[in-house]
């Protein structure tokens, strides 16, 4: 897609520091800098988050973040976290399907859990909402 960053680094038009990639999927250092291997895992084919994503596609990139996470755990980090957002009141800046991966030694290395206010509202009112029937 035009004007999109991710898809401009699929097709070789930007630099990326790749981890890895298939005929699905791409891996490489997100931007920021932000921690050490903040990893972006990515489809090749444009979709713009979780939401629009094919099943098949949606598929493999869970796959290669599987794949990402568990070479990450063989290199010697301790765990990762995965994180994703889905449209811009969830925090997408980038308006390309794409999982975060965040490799830690302990856990005090950094908090990448959001800090949340809790709920009032009961189970059984959230259920009455939330089930899939
Ligand atoms: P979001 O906020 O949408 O979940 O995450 C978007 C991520 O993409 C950010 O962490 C940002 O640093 C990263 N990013 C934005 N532009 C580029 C770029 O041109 N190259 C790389 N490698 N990462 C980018
Ligand atoms: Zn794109």
């Amino acid at each position: 897609m035009e004007d999109c960053i991710f898809c401009k680094i699929v097709e070789g038009k930007c630099p990326c520091y790749k981890i890895y990639e298939d005929d699905y999927t791409l891996a490489f250092l997100d931007i920021s800098k932000d921690c050490y291997g903040h990893t972006l895992v990515i489809p090749k084919k444009h979709f713009k988050n979780t939401l629009d994503c094919d099943e098949e596609i949606f598929a493999r990139v869970m796959l290669t973040v599987q794949k990402i996470a568990k070479h990450y755990v063989n290199l010697g980090f301790k765990g990762v976290n995965i994180l994703n957002a889905n449209n811009k009141e969830a925090g997408q800046s980038v308006n390309h399907l794409h999982f975060h991966i965040l490799p830690k030694m302990e856990e005090s290395d950094f908090d990448s859990w959001p800090k949340l206010n809790g709920t009032i509202v009961s189970f059984e009112e959230q259920l009455e909402r939330l089930k899939i029937n």
